[in-house]
C-alpha cells in the first residue's frame, strides 16, 4: 500500500515537472507583456502583431517586418535601377 502511494506520488511529481517544462518551452522566455507582439526581423524592435507584415521563408520560418523597415526598404528599392527581364526563381536544382 505504501509502495503504490509512493509510486503515485512519484508519477504526480513527474507530471508536474513535465507540465512546467512544457510551459517554459512554449513561452521561450517571453514575459506576459510580450504576448501578442513579435520582433521585427530587421530592426529587432518589438511591435504588436497587427502592426507587422509576416512572410514565410522556407518551410516553417516566419519573418515579421514593421512599417518603418518596409518604408526604408521601399526607399532603397527606389534607388535600384528597374530591370526589364522577369525575376528568375532559384529552385536550387
Ligand atoms: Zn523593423
Amino acid at each position: 500500500m505504501v509502495v503504490s502511494f509512493l509510486a503515485i506520488l512519484f508519477l504526480l511529481i513527474v507530471l508536474v515537472i513535465a507540465v512546467v517544462g512544457f510551459k517554459a518551452v512554449i513561452m521561450q522566455g517571453r514575459s506576459p507583456a510580450d504576448a501578442g507582439t513579435e520582433k521585427c526581423s530587421i530592426c529587432l524592435a518589438r511591435h504588436p502583431l497587427d502592426r507587422l507584415v509576416a512572410r514565410q521563408v522556407g518551410d516553417h520560418r516566419l519573418l515579421y517586418f514593421c512599417r518603418q523597415c518596409i518604408a526604408a526598404l521601399g526607399e532603397d528599392l527606389s534607388r535600384v535601377p528597374r530591370g526589364e527581364e522577369a525575376p528568375q526563381k532559384d529552385t536550387g536544382r
